[in-house]
């Protein structure tokens, strides 16, 4: 069995416990206006041009997006990097683009990766069917959860979805006891007015248990806009300023009250 992956991140530190290895895997039913991994969305392997600057001159050439793996080829790779994981209590996260929407192929990479000993962790929008979700739980330590906004028809004018059956895959990993980091992308002006951070704060407080670890909050960052050009797609939300580093030590300690471990940052 072959995944789409569009890029490998060795060494990462913001995915999960520990140095892990990061996969991000191809394709995303959303399509977010602040989205900063534009070449994960589209489902199939594309070309991309990059411009290498040389004095004055310059070289382009195209370079494909997303390389066909199979398992094995994931186990080669968490192989080689298995001392620092081991050491440093890391493992193997999968990231995206969505993983679940290849979700056969992340079924059985996550009960490979498990066997092999390694901690798992997902990284996801979790706008899935509940049965693809489902079926990966046994197999996953960690869920790396994002949740964007709890308005269903902003979430749907921001990202081209609803938020429902994602609430209902929220509360599923809370039925299963499943370990949980809640992530939160702080998009100004799309989610972080006062009134909208205090029905975060209740949402979270209502589901308060010994899954939910810890909620992280991801301030935005400026996509590479010259990736949008690249790949042609329009990138609605240009020119929109990063929330500053008070403002999100301000968020951490709104949410601290909690009683739930709250970092700024993955
Ligand atoms: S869910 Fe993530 S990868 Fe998909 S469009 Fe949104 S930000 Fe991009």
């Amino acid at each position: 069995m072959k995944g789409l992956i569009f890029s490998v991140k060795r060494y990462s530190v913001h995915d999960g416990p520990g140095i892990r290895v990061t996969f991000f895997m191809k394709g995303c039913p959303l399509a977010c206006k602040w989205c900063h991994n534009p070449e994960g969305i589209s489902p199939l392997p594309e070309n991309m041009e990059r411009v290498s600057r040389i004095g004055a001159g310059e070289i382009r050439r195209q370079e494909k997006i997303g390389k066909y793996y199979q398992i094995e080829d994931v186990l080669r790779i968490l192989e080689k990097e298995s001392i620092f994981i081991g050491q440093s209590g890391g493992g193997i996260t999968f990231s995206g683009g969505e993983p679940l929407f290849q979700p056969d192929f992340l079924l059985e990479a996550l009960k490979a990766c498990r066997a092999g000993g390694y901690h798992t962790a997902v990284d996801t929008s979790a706008y899935s069917p509940a049965r693809d979700f489902r079926a990966i739980i046994p197999y996953t330590n960690l869920f790396l959860f994002d949740i964007k906004h709890l308005d269903d028809s902003r979430h749907f004018e921001f990202t081209g979805v609803s938020n429902a059956g994602i609430i209902e895959n929220f509360d599923t990993l809370l039925q299963e006891g499943a370990d949980i980091y809640a992530r939160i992308p702080v998009i100004p002006g799309f989610n972080d007015s006062q009134d909208h951070l205090r029905r975060l704060k209740a949402f979270l407080n209502d589901r308060k248990s010994s899954s939910l670890k810890m909620i992280c909050l991801l301030p935005y960052h400026r996509p590479g806009s010259s990736k949008y050009g690249k790949l042609g797609i329009p990138l609605e939300m240009n020119g929109l300023k990063p929330p500053s580093e008070k403002r999100m030590n301000e968020l951490k300690e709104y949410f601290s009250d909690l009683g739930i471990r709250v970092k700024t940052g993955g």
